[in-house]
């Protein structure tokens, strides 16, 4: 675990005009400048609108990055209202979140599409969050390891080792994601592990053991410790806490 990159990244959604964008992450910024240290990093990953300030902002804290919460899969086009990899990329993005169960649940968005969108992003050098994980009635029905495997499957195990080693992947189990419910961390702890075991039977041990795994969903200063004290549990994806710099920043420090 020690040699993993550990990841506490936020997760804005739709939230956050321009000015309360800037001014939260300049909070952000103050609190956990000297906290994200060594082989920690924290991400933020707002709207598109703000990437670009957010990033002039954030330049010189070699521990803070900034992401976007999704790419189209086309490298360029006439695709009205879109915003590429490129684009993020030209602005100093360094991170984007493909495959939200919101994404999925709202805008169709299939393992077949996340797999064009990892190339894309990939190919314009950002790094993805691969967010994969299952539905209440999945894990109810006890298909949610199934679930899972299908999503690494058909969305990422396409890529070659190269390319498998710059992908985040984020644990998400959809009934977790804003709902105050969060999985256990046995829960947490043996899908992680499970996804583990499927990188190192596609690839190898030594990449499954390099590949950083986040947990995502009502994840908050309380529960972050226990979560990220798991073995196979790398740091946290955070929604609705990310809002809050102090509560964002007491979940960075949730690994010290
Ligand atoms: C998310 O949407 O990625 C998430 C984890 O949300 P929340 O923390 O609000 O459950």
């Amino acid at each position: 675990k020690a040699m993993r990159k550990k990841i506490v990244a936020g997760n804005w959604k739709m939230n956050m005009d321009y000015n309360e964008g800037l001014a939260l992450f300049s909070e952000v910024i103050n609190m956990v400048k000297d906290e994200a240290t060594g082989s920690q990093q924290v991400v933020v990953c707002s709207p598109f609108i703000h990437l670009h300030s957010l990033a002039q902002l954030g330049k010189g804290y070699a521990n803070i990055a900034i992401g976007a919460q999704n790419a189209h899969q086309n490298e360029s086009g006439a695709f009205t209202g879109e915003i590429s990899a490129k684009m993020i990329k030209s602005v100093g993005a360094v991170y984007v979140i493909l495959g939200h169960s919101e994404r999925r649940q709202y805008f169709g968005e299939t393992n077949e599409l996340l797999a064009k969108k990892t190339d894309t992003a990939l190919a314009n050098d950002l790094k993805p969050i691969f967010c994969i994980g299952e539905t209440l009635q999945e894990r109810e029905a006890n298909t949610h390891f199934d679930v899972i495997k299908t999503q690494l499957a058909e969305g990422l195990f396409h890529l070659d080792e190269t390319a498998f080693g710059k992908v985040v992947i984020a644990y998400e189990p959809v009934w977790a994601i804003g709902t105050g419910v969060t999985a256990t961390s046995a829960q947490a702890q043996e899908i992680h592990a499970f996804i583990r075991a499927e990188i190192a039977a596609k690839y190898s041990q030594e990449l499954a053991d390099a590949t950083t795994i986040l947990y995502g969903g009502s994840c908050n200063p309380k529960n972050a410790a226990e979560l990220f004290a798991q073995t196979d549990i790398d740091g946290g994806l955070i929604g609705g806490a990310s809002l809050k710099s102090r509560d964002f920043t007491d979940i960075v420090k949730a690994f010290n």
